[in-house]
């Protein structure tokens, strides 16, 4: 099991091959982020789309 590098839930090796970077890491997940973020490469990127804890 991997896990979301933003928030540490566990995301399945579908998911990251999916949504994940060229290592297959995800900075987010259904968890932190909407599907819709996630599709906008919000799981590639640490980009600003996918904070919403105020950081
Ligand atoms: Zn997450």
């Amino acid at each position: 099991m991997e896990y979301c590098l933003n928030c540490g839930s566990g995301v399945s090796g579908r998911f990251r091959r999916v949504f994940g970077d060229n290592n297959n890491r995800v900075n987010a997940c259904l968890e932190c982020a909407s599907f819709r973020e996630l599709q906008a490469g919000g799981a590639v990127s640490v980009a600003p789309v996918v904070q919403r804890d105020g950081r």
